[in-house]
């Protein structure tokens, strides 16, 4: 194992259920994808851990639900404040179990641990209310309650965030919770178990169960009766999946799925800020997060400028280890993920799309990815039907603005969308007309702890953050009141 000494405390290769850390009987390795060697080895887990997870979730909740909001609050708020003492320790483990560079992951860490921080406050205002009867001798109220046990299931591209953005609202109303990390990233969620233990989180409140496979432990957490709710953030495949298989015990679901954001820059666009905010928007996590920019869409009249502006910009972004000084696209997280983008170039070079840069996978060798831009992109090739999760950049050419919004609305995903303009018209009816669950004008990075997350279509089901996400984690019941 190569997990660095000053770690040792923080991570704990165990699976951490009901209070206790299970050895599991197998395990698999966690790689650091910037080398391929191995961090350490976490147990395999199956269907009979996930049952015996939940079976602690379910016992610990009546207690938990019990408690008073400023307790769950308090709890809540020392879990924030260990997450943010161990910040840079956190920052390196994800940096090396996920290969994002050593500042995005330190700015991960802050972004996860502000949903604790915010639903720590909001603990205390989980409120129902008192409705006029429908009698004089009558009064309806309205309770709102922890919907129960929360199963999470997370992806490796935000190991943390993904994680406390999901837990932190549950364990706010009074939900117990059970997670499963993804498979390449679970030292991390180990990492936030051991310091919500510190923290004095109460045994099976909040449990973690790794699993080399999720299919099978998925199973079991969209299927036992004791689950009242599951939260995903994954591929649209896999959503689609454990959607169905809620069906029978007509679980709730929220999905955070995937996405194809266009990013459309207009002829009256700050060319200078939208190639900043392209930089962003695309090229963050190396192109590996569900909003980064799928299609930029350009028009004609500032296409050349916007392209040699972003290729110079490309061309100078720094490829390498995460930890090395300077680096700004780190690894792609497997093999898998850089055949995908060669596709995808490969598929737009051959149906005529003009390479700017890049292109090929980066002299370092492993899975580093050299930035690519290609021009002259349309609708007949992969790029604009299927998300590349990649570091390429596809530049459409578009005349009018209905044409824009048309072609930026032709998609089954609706999570996020990203446009540059001036004029106050255009940007009030291109904000009204994109079928997406988020815009973001004159701005790349639009994720926060205070603002609904989440997409419409097939890109998902339910939100995150702000109060729409405590929400997700409530139930109403309506008391009727009579003869008064
Ligand atoms: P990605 O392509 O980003 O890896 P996935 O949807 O495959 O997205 O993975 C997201 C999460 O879903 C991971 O934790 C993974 O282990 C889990 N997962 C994968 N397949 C299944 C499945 N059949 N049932 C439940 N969870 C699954």
């Amino acid at each position: 194992s190569t997990l660095p000494e000053s770690l040792a405390d923080l991570v704990i290769p165990k699976a951490y259920i009901n209070g206790q850390w299970h050895r599991g009987t197998h395990t698999f390795a966690v790689t650091n994808p910037a080398n391929g060697e191995a961090l350490a080895q976490v147990p395999d887990m199956g269907a009979e851990e996930a049952r015996e997870a939940i079976a602690a979730a379910d016992q610990a909740f009546p207690a938990w639900r019990k408690k008073t909001a400023k307790e769950r609050s308090s709890l809540l708020r020392r879990w924030f404040d260990a997450i943010m003492a161990h910040q840079e320790e956190l920052a390196q483990l994800m940096t090396l179990e996920q290969g994002k560079p050593l500042a995005e992951s330190r700015g991960e860490v802050a972004y996860g641990a502000s949903f604790v921080e915010y639903y720590a406050e909001e603990a205390k205002r989980v409120a129902g209310e008192t409705l006029p009867g429908h009698g004089v001798d009558k009064r309806i109220l309205v309770f709102r309650e922890p919907i129960g046990v929360v199963t999470a299931i997370t992806p490796w591209n935000f190991p943390l965030a993904m994680i406390t953005r999901k837990c932190a609202p549950a364990l706010a109303v009074g939900c117990s919770v059970v997670i499963k990390p993804a498979e390449a990233t679970p030292l991390t969620a180990l990492a936030l178990a051991k310091l919500a233990e510190d923290a004095g989180l109460p045994a099976g409140v909040l449990n973690v169960i790794t699993a080399s496979q999720g299919a099978d432990v998925g199973k079991v957490l969209s299927t036992d009766p004791r689950v009242r709710k599951i939260s995903f953030t994954g591929s649209t495949a896999v959503g689609k999946k454990l959607l169905s298989q809620c069906a029978d015990t007509v679980k709730k679901a929220s999905m955070e799925l995937g996405g194809n954001a266009p990013f459309i820059v207009f002829d009256d666009a700050d060319l200078d800020a939208a190639v900043e905010g392209a930089l962003v928007s695309k090229y963050r996590n190396s192109g590996q997060t569900c909003v980064c920019t799928n299609r930029f869409l350009v028009q004609d009249g500032v296409y050349d400028a916007f392209l040699d502006k972003l290729a110079a910009r490309v061309k100078a972004l720094k490829v390498g280890n995460g930890l090395e000084d300077g680096v700004v696209q780190g690894p792609l997280i497997n093999q898998a993920a850089v055949e995908k983008v060669q596709t995808h170039i490969n598929d737009a070079l051959d149906k005529g799309g003009r390479l700017v840069c890049g292109g090929k996978p980066h002299a370092l060798g492993g899975t580093f990815f050299e930035p690519t831009v290609i021009a002259d992109v349309d609708e007949s090739m992969q790029v604009a039907h299927d998300e590349t999760f990649g570091p390429l950049a596809p530049v459409f050419r578009f005349t009018t603005d209905e044409e824009a919004v048309a072609s930026a609305n032709a998609t089954e995903s609706g999570l996020a969308a990203y446009f540059y303009a001036r004029d106050y018209r255009r940007i009030w009816h291109v904000s009204e007309s994109l079928e997406y669950g988020m815009v973001s004008v004159n701005e790349g990075l639009l994720s926060t702890e205070l603002a609904p997350f989440g997409g419409v279509k097939e890109s998902g089901l339910g939100r995150e953050g702000s109060r729409y996400g405590l929400e997700e984690y409530t139930e109403l019941k309506y008391v009727c009141i009579g003869g008064l």
